[in-house]
Order: C-alpha cells, then sequence, then structure tokens
C-alpha cells in the first residue's frame, strides 16, 4: 500500500554549504512543535540572494543526503537541483504545491533570513502559498520589515508566525571558517558530513569568507 500522503509538510531551505546540526536541530523542533509529517531539506542551487556557495549543488546535496539518512522525519529534497536557472523559493513552492495539492505548507527559515524576505523574488506569491515559520538565530539582532510586521500582526493573519525555542548558534559561515584555519569542527557536524567535507577536501583553500 502507498503510504498516506503528508498533510502538514514543513520546507527547510538553505544553501548548506555545509549542513550542520544547527539547521538539524531547526528541522527537528519545528516538525515537533507544528505536528509536521515531514520536513523537506531542499538544497538552493543556485540562490538568487546572496554571493554563491564553494561547494557545488551536487556536493551540498550530499552532505544533505548524509544527515538526513537518520533522520525520521527530515527527507534531502532535489528540486531545485532539477530546475535550471536561479533557485527562487516562490516556483519551489508553487511546484511542491503541485505534488501535494491538500498539504498544509509551511516554509521554515531563521530570522536572519526571514529579514531579508522582502527582497525575494515574488515574496507575496510565496506567502500565499505557505505559512512562514521563523525560529530565533542566535547573536542576530536585524530588523523585521514594516510589510512583515503588518502582516503578522492583522487580525486574521495566519501566514507568519515565530518560534520561542532555543536554536543552536552555529553557521555554515563559522564552520567554513574554522576549516580554513584548521580547527577542529566534528562537535557542529554529522560526523558522515564532516567526513565527506575532508574526502572531498571542501573549504580549505579559498578566502571568501574570512
Ligand atoms: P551561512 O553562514 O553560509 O550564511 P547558514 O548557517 O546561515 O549559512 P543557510 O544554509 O544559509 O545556513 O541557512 C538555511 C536556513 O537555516 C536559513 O533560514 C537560516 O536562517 C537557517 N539557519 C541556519 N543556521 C541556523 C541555526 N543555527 N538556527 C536556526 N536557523 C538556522
Amino acid at each position: 500500500m502507498m503510504p498516506a500522503p503528508p498533510q502538514r509538510l514543513g520546507l527547510l531551505g538553505g544553501t548548506f554549504d555545509p549542513i550542520h546540526c544547527g539547521h538539524i536541530h531547526a528541522a527537528r523542533v519545528a516538525q515537533r512543535e507544528l505536528g509536521l509529517d515531514q520536513v523537506h531539506m531542499i538544497v538552493a542551487a543556485r540562490p538568487g540572494h546572496r554571493h554563491p556557495p564553494e561547494a557545488t549543488p551536487e556536493q551540498r546535496l550530499a552532505m544533505l543526503e548524509l544527515a538526513c539518512a537518520g533522520e525520521q522525519h527530515l527527507i534531502a529534497d532535489p528540486i531545485e537541483l532539477n530546475r535550471p536557472g536561479k533557485s527562487y523559493a516562490a516556483d519551489t513552492v508553487a511546484c511542491i504545491k503541485g505534488q501535494y495539492p491538500d498539504a498544509e505548507l509551511f516554509w521554515i527559515l531563521g530570522e536572519d533570513a526571514y529579514d531579508t524576505l522582502t527582497e525575494w523574488h515574488r515574496w507575496a506569491q510565496l506567502i500565499s502559498l505557505c505559512h512562514m515559520i521563523v525560529l530565533q538565530r542566535p547573536g542576530y539582532s536585524g530588523c523585521e520589515p514594516a510589510a512583515l510586521t503588518a502582516l503578522r500582526e492583522a487580525p486574521d493573519h495566519t501566514q507568519i508566525a515565530k518560534l520561542s525555542e532555543a536554536m543552536l548558534d552555529l553557521s555554515a559561515t563559522q564552520i567554513r571558517d574554522a576549516l580554513r584555519l584548521g580547527r577542529a569542527v566534528d562537535h557542529w557536524l554529522n560526523p558522515a558530513v564532516a567526513a565527506y567535507i575532508d574526502e572531498q577536501k571542501l573549504y580549505v583553500n579559498q578566502e571568501d569568507s574570512l
């Protein structure tokens, strides 16, 4: 018998350059707090709004697959690798809505990413298709765009919710920088991901984020 399609589906997009314990913790917490059937972890193959990642889309997907392998509710989703051009979340969510027409969709993101949301391609369309679930980012203090505050505080708003659960103080930038300096990063990564980085000699040469 085919498994029942998910009714409540989380989507956590990222460059995952590399995927780290902060991402996995965020996905686990959102899954549990919102009662999600699954969380799709979506590699931004060619992100539109930031500097290009160091690892290739295929390498970042391989690391994501390793990190999700033992996770009951997390799925490494290659959807953006299969689409040419820039990876826009609005296109991805529209596509997933087509695959799961009856599911309620929840886009999960850190507050640093949320604060840039009104710069994303067709952001209004994006939030018309899914709820936005905003997670704290320790050490981050930014500013919510006025347009989003207004939406979030509207009496009948359903699209935007902030979760108060503690997150890990960790970023991929921190990991890339530590690797370049030859420091240990094992406590921040799934062991299989750490081994893959080592084997592929990732994040040792370039100095863009130092
Ligand atoms: P970088 O340092 O390269 O910018 P990052 O660690 O922020 O990377 P991304 O892949 O850009 O990782 O993040 C994907 C999503 O996960 C974003 O919405 C981001 O806010 C969120 N995120 C990343 N790290 C954490 C964390 N430690 N806690 C909560 N959310 C996080």
